[in-house]
């Protein structure tokens, strides 16, 4: 989510070392950090870049992360939006508010603009074309249009957990035109998770990272930050100076009956 924005707003010293197991997505992701970090070589050379990207997957798993992340390496300023912060009652409200955010971002260029939850404005539109909704997405179609990438180095990354969702305008050449999956972390990505998470944590020497990544199958980035957190606070509450494998067990089971709860509530 975009929680802590207002920490991380500005440059993020977040990079992708603090990203784990994904490690093809920030090989993909490379040629634009390249292309950040050396934009008068490449303006020189008249290459042009795209200028946004879609994050598709399930919550939790790093989309958040990752765009940071991708303004740390490139010591951009770092503007994390929710799609949802555009939907207003009144119309043109939304509008306006994209074009301060695109105004903002091109003036501190290099800039990363993460819109979580695009689909919350970039869902497809109505025929008629004429809702706040409409509008607002309008307006991101003319920011993503009007500025080149040779003149600005500001990156659009937008989150969604359904890109079929996405109205097609959106996904056209020159805007978001480039999309890629991130999924649930498999048993090595979960291992390399838990040791960016407990690489500051004191652990017993009985701990082991990769029997708690085959514990946790199906579970997030976020579940397994959480996990560790959940340890440590229980490590503390116990009075043990290191985390154990029962504050692990504890923690994991916690996460589970918290995923459980909500389910039985959507259902
Ligand atoms: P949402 O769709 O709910 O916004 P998201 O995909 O953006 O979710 P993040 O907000 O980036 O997920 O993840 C939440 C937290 O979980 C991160 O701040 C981080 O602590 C942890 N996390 C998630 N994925 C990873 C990962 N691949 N490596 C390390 N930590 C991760």
């Amino acid at each position: 989510g975009t929680k802590g924005k207002e920490k991380e707003q500005n440059r993020p010293s977040t990079t992708f070392k603090d990203v784990a197991g994904l490690d093809e997505v920030i090989e993909e992701l490379q040629d634009i950090v390249d292309y950040m970090n050396n934009t008068q070589k490449y303006r020189a050379m008249g290459a042009k870049f795209p200028k946004g990207i879609i994050f598709y997957g399930p919550p939790g798993t790093g989309k958040t992360l990752l765009a940071s992340a991708m303004a740390g390496e490139t010591r951009a300023a770092f503007y994390p939006v929710s799609g949802s912060e555009f939907v207003e009652k009144y119309v043109g409200v939304g509008a306006s508010r994209i074009r301060a955010l695109f105004q903002k971002a091109r003036k501190t260029a290099p800039s990363v603009i993460f819109i979580d939850e695009i689909d919350a404005v970039g869902s497809r539109r109505n025929v008629d074309n004429n809702s706040e909704k409409d509008q607002t997405l309008n307006q991101l179609l003319v920011e993503m249009d009007g500025f080149n990438s040779n003149d600005e180095a500001v990156i659009v990354i937008g989150a969604t957990n359904r890109l079929d969702l996405l109205d097609e305008a959106l996904l056209r050449p020159g805007r978001f035109d480039r999309h890629i999956f991130i999924g649930h972390p498999n048993l090595r990505a979960r291992e390399e998770i838990l040791r960016v998470h407990t690489k500051n944590k004191p652990l017993e020497p009985d701990v082991d990272l990769k029997e708690l990544a085959m514990k946790t199958f199906g579970m997030t980035g976020a579940h397994l930050a959480s996990i560790a957190n959940e340890a440590a606070i229980l490590a503390v509450r116990r009075g043990k100076k290191r985390i154990g494998c029962d504050e692990f067990n504890e923690a994991i089971e916690r996460v589970i009956a918290g995923i459980e709860k909500k389910n039985a509530y959507v259902i």
